[in-house]
């Protein structure tokens, strides 16, 4: 998520600023959420494969845990920086909230290239990342999860690390396991599933039937192509895919299945039999109801809102649109449903995860998707009834009410001593 135009961290605290100022956010509670409440800063020395030792920086950053634990994946990449690190953790404190899941935010991060390690590197990177953090991480302090290159693999490493060093078996301390150690069903395309429930209320609030409706997709990796999946489960015609080898158009709409198989397949959606390659950029202007941005930060800027036709946008992606063309969409009275919402069906079932794992039950996918589908209707519904209360944007509507929830939490919490 981090930002090419600016530094991320400061734009979570302009949303911090001008939200505080529209709910009249309690001064005590807009001081303390000025700052991360925790920030652990490791040195990782790993002993490569070819035998010389290698040092990374790690960091694990705990935003605010008024509502519950810390609850944040694990990023590794060579741009991470602390800035990042701060700004994601601070973003799922209000994406944990607006869901209204008992958790707070964290994110953590490590500063390395996982494209050119061995498995052997990277699971050695990660226990001893997991073992410079154990002490501030746990079922009931801060549960980490998977985030950019990192994975189920990675989480089983963690609970490894993490359960050797306690001396017991600790499933609970992270999420997005593998099910055979306490994974949860349907985690694999929650995302998605809580994104295209998002896109189908919003769709209700404009009255637009969703049989016939016409939508694009970009990105067409985890979130991107199983929002295709569950559109056209609703009737949706996907005219319009991506990825970053290019992208496609089909006047008749482009079968999900198909075009996951031609990705598989080829490694893009590029050439999918019966589509026509177009410019990317040109997939974010077509004439569709509704657009799904999954693939990266900015992709909806101040040179292209303007020429968006969608009269949704559901935020699969983290921070796809700017603040600039935020402005120019609202002008052109466009939906959005905000990232913070859009995607949070993944940490929404990383809760059921750990629910599920505390109690030692294991659910159907079926009572995975019911509780999901309750959240997402809930979440959305509050947003969107805030963002009519104070006449704003639903981006704004979503930061209220989770702004307000956490600040409620601290303000009843009290400061001790
Ligand atoms: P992914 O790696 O599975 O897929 C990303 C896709 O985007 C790939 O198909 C890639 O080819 C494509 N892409 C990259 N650059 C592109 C470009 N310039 N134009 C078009 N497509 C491009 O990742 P994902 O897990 O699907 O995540 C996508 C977005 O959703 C990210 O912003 C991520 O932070 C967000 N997100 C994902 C989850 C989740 O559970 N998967 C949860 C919350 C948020």
């Amino acid at each position: 998520m981090s930002s090419k135009e600016s530094n991320p961290y400061e734009n979570a605290m302009k949303q911090l600023e001008s939200t505080a100022s529209l709910i009249k956010l309690d001064p005590a509670a807009h001081e303390m959420l000025k700052s991360p409440k925790r920030i652990l800063s490791v040195s990782l020395p790993i002993k490569m494969d070819d035998g010389h030792v290698k040092n990374f920086q790690g960091y694990r950053v705990q935003f605010n845990d008024a509502r519950g634990p810390f609850k944040g994946g694990i990023r590794y990449h060579p741009n991470v920086t602390l800035d990042e690190v701060k700004a994601l953790a601070t973003w799922m404190t209000w994406k944990c909230s607006v869901v209204d899941i008992p958790y707070g935010g964290a994110k953590g991060g490590v500063i390395c290239d996982p494209k050119n390690m061995s498995t052997a590197e990277k699971e050695r990177l990660t226990r001893r990342y997991t073992a410079m953090i154990a002490d501030f991480i746990g079922p009931y302090r801060d549960v980490p999860a998977p985030d950019v290159y990192t994975d189920s693999q990675t989480m089983s490493w963690i609970l490894d690390t993490y359960s050797q060093l306690k001396g017991y078996q600790v499933p609970e301390c992270v999420t997005g396991k593998p099910i055979a150690l306490g994974g949860s069903e349907g985690r694999n395309n929650s995302t998605a599933r809580g994104c295209i429930i998002c896109a189908r209320e919003a769709a209700k609030q404009l009255r637009l039937p969703l049989k016939g409706a016409t939508a694009a997709v970009q990105g067409y990796g985890n979130a991107g192509s199983w929002s295709a999946v569950f559109l056209q489960e609703l009737g949706v015609k996907v005219v319009a895919a991506s990825d970053s080898s290019g992208a496609i158009y089909s006047k008749s709409g482009l079968d999900s299945a198909k075009t996951l198989n031609h990705k598989e397949q080829t490694g893009s959606v590029v050439g999918l039999e019966g589509s026509e390659q177009i410019e990317p950029e040109k997939l974010l202007e077509l004439d569709v109801d509704i657009l799904v941005p999954a693939a990266l930060e900015n992709s909806i800027t101040a040179h292209n809102a303007g020429n968006v036709k969608a009269k949704i946008i559901s935020e699969a992606a983290n921070g796809p649109t700017t603040p600039e063309a935020d402005a120019i969409l609202e002008k052109n009275k466009v939906l959005i449903v905000p990232d913070i919402l859009a995607n949070a069906g993944g940490v929404t079932v990383s809760y059921l995860e750990w629910v599920q794992n505390l109690n030692r039950e294991h659910w159907t996918e079926d009572q995975v998707n019911e509780r999901l589908e309750q959240k997402m209707v809930a979440a959305f519904n509050a947003s969107y009834e805030m963002s009519k209360k104070l006449n704003v944007t639903m981006r704004s509507g979503a930061l209220a009410l989770s702004i307000k929830r956490v600040a409620d939490a601290i303000q009843l919490l009290g400061i001790w001593p």
